[in-house]
């Protein structure tokens, strides 16, 4: 028998400079040197201590003029050729950080979904997320939990199952019955630390938002805010898509030294998920109370606001017909209103609409308006702009009325009508009124 023929070690080689290359980018390459190992000159040029340098091509990989190359020795390159004709498993040195930061992110496991509820009433957007959680959980091969807090609010449990978790998180006492952020904060980080989920999912409401940021500032993890797209790549990256600088490009930003990795979605931009009633899971009902003492914040009493008996919530509509600047003053929008009464639905504006102080700041559908799903979506003199189309593509028909045929609406459209809209609403209003007639 022979000895087996030694393993030969990959050589990690070190870096260099290459002459003329380096355009002083303001020492980026030093800042990221794990060893220290780079010293800068005073034109704001690295200068590499060789002795020191482990080949870890941080250096190479962060300079933005390409002025850094790993040198290896002769004796080295044959042993990379001699590597490369073998195809032999090169005994890879692991580099100790990446090691560390995978165990640590190993520790994080599961999909969780925060169920908003408000006196017991959960929001809607909690069942989204656990539609779009249970995709993600299926990807990573983990449990899809959801996060119930507040007082009395067992069963929410099952509406959680019926909505997709296999398990729920429960924290059940009368410290957590009206939303206060330090009680809640509190109560949520103590889950994280005990249970360590990798992803959290939080509805872009007002109580989502304000719960989402303290609880990754506490935690020191990064959160995307309002994304609209959610996936996994091949290291388990939980890849946030949202609309960036203004809405023109769509950005896709990853957490991927940090976990939780938590973001937040506004209601509508993910659909339902399928109800399945009577579905069973787990109950984790965690002690976990926080002292009434130590919470600053007291609820008196809740006062309901008179303009939100009043004020149209056009996220829940199923018929929205939406005006923009082509209907040229507030007056006209009594037009749209005789149609949605007709159709039983809502009237929507574009910003350049609410801006103009022609609707109320409520009905604006876009970025930075509500974010609608309607069974049909009605764009009156509307022209499509980015930023109006991220708040109303899902819908399930568009119909769009304009009378340039090139308006980027009509790409989004899936019935385009070019033409004034002063003619062509009421004739659908009036068509509508017939067929009713007919139907009596
Ligand atoms: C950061 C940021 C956030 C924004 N958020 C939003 C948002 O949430 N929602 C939003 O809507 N916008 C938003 N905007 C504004 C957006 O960029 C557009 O300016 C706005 O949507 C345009 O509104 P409009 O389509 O009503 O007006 P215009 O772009 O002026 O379009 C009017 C349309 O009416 C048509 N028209 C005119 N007369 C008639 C007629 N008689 N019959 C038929 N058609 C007619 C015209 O051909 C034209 O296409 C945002 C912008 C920024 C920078
Ligand atoms: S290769 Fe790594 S250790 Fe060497 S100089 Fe660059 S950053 Fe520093
Ligand atoms: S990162 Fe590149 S360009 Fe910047 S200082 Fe270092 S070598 Fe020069």
């Amino acid at each position: 028998m022979t000895d087996p023929k030694p393993k030969l070690k990959k050589p990690r080689g070190v870096a260099r400079l290459l002459d003329g290359k380096c355009i002083a980018c303001g020492a980026r390459c030093q800042s990221v040197c794990p060893v220290n190992c780079v010293e800068m000159t005073d034109s704001g040029e690295p200068i590499i201590e060789e002795i020191k340098c482990i080949g870890c091509q941080k250096c190479i990989k962060i300079c933005p003029a390409s002025a850094l190359e790993m040198y290896f020795t002769p004796e080295e390159l044959k042993i990379l050729a001699e590597l490369a004709v073998s195809a032999a498993p090169a005994e890879e040195e692991v580099d100790p950080e990446a090691a560390a930061l995978a165990r640590k992110l190993a520790e994080y496991r599961g999909v969780w979904v925060f169920v908003e509820q408000t006196e017991g009433e959960p929001a809607k957007v909690s069942w989204e997320l656990l539609g779009v959680g249970a995709g993600l959980a299926k990807t990573l091969g983990v449990e899809l939990c959801a996060l119930v807090i507040g007082y009395e609010v067992e069963p929410l449990c099952s509406e959680a199952f019926a909505h997709g978790a296999s398990k729920v998180y429960l924290l059940d006492a009368p410290v957590y019955r009206h939303y206060r952020t330090e009680a809640y904060v509190e109560g949520c980080c103590h889950l994280i630390e005990k249970y360590k989920p990798e992803v959290i999912l939080m509805g872009a409401t007002g109580m989502g938002r304000d719960l989402a940021g303290a609880i990754a500032t506490r935690v020191a993890t990064g959160l995307t805010a309002d994304c609209t797209g959610l996936a996994i790549d091949d290291k388990r990256n939980l890849m946030q898509t949202r609309p960036a600088f203004g809405g023109n490009i769509m950005a896709t930003i990853m957490c991927d030294k940090f976990r939780p990795q938590m973001a937040t979605v506004r209601p509508n931009v993910m659909p339902m998920p399928e109800l399945k009633e009577g579905a069973q899971g787990v109950v984790i009902r965690d002690p976990f109370v926080v002292a009434e003492e130590s919470v600053l914040t007291k609820v008196i009493e809740i006062i309901r606001d008179a303009h939100s008996k009043s004020a149209v919530d056009i996220t829940g509509a199923e018929f929205i017909i939406s005006g923009g600047r082509g209907l040229m003053g507030p007056e006209n929008f009594a037009m749209l209103q005789e149609l949605a009464d007709e159709l039983g639905g809502v009237v929507g504006a574009s910003r350049s609409a609410v801006d103009a102080g022609w609707m109320p700041g409520d009905r604006q559908v876009g970025q930075t308006g509500k974010t609608v799903r309607p069974k049909i979506y009605i764009a009156c003199g509307i022209s499509g702009a980015i930023q109006h189309l991220v708040g109303m593509q899902d819908s399930d028909m568009v119909i769009a009325i304009n009378r340039d045929k090139s308006a980027p609406i009509f790409e989004v459209a899936t019935y385009g009508i070019v033409g004034d809209l002063f003619q062509v609403v009421p004739a659908i209003t009036r068509k509508i009124r017939e067929l009713k007639q007919q139907r009596k």
